[in-house]
């Protein structure tokens, strides 16, 4: 897995024309069942990727923050929100809310979350592959491919699928 995972910034370059043009394809033309396609090859990845041995979306990029999300950690963690925010947050170019370093303050040696049923929501979803209308999300994924070797995996399988 670590080899993989060292090669997904190159693989991905190496893919990104092939993958921009598929997805502008599929922006135009997004198939009837691509919701239901979507879910399958998320799910037959993630049956066999195993998270705790990658890690890789939790030390080299965070998740953005909402206010509930803020709101439930600080709770959980005994903390009042601007306390949590001042301790782990800081607020991007565009305004929104990040963690203040890289990787995450809350992955544990084991690559655990130590706040895993709290945990942002963005962090729940990521990579966002079983999203539905996933022909939105094409930016993102783009950049999604060179950090989850799931989601590199998942949109290889995609374009097999998916002949546009
Ligand atoms: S979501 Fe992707 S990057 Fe994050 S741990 Fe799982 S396989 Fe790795
Ligand atoms: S909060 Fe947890 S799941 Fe989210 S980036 Fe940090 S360690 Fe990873």
């Amino acid at each position: 897995m670590q080899d993989f995972i060292n090669q997904l910034p190159q693989l991905a370059k190496d893919k990104h024309n092939e993958n921009k043009k598929f997805f502008a394809k599929l922006k135009k033309k997004p198939p009837k069942k691509l919701d239901h396609i979507m879910q399958e090859l998320h799910d037959e990845e993630f049956e066999q990727t195993d998270c705790l041995q990658c890690a890789n979306c939790c030390k080299t990029t965070g998740p953005l923050f909402t206010d509930k999300d803020v709101e439930r950690i600080a709770k959980h963690l005994k903390l009042k929100p601007r306390q949590f925010e001042e301790q782990y947050l800081k607020m991007d170019d565009e305004g929104d809310l990040i963690l203040q370093q890289t990787p995450c303050s809350f992955l544990a040696a084991d690559n655990y979350c130590l706040i895993y049923e709290v945990r942002p929501k963005a962090c729940r979803e990521y990579p966002h592959t079983d999203r539905k209308k996933f022909q939105q999300i094409s930016n993102l994924t783009l950049k999604n491919v060179s950090i989850c070797p799931a989601a590199y995996n998942i949109v290889e399988k995609m374009k097999a699928k998916i002949p546009l």
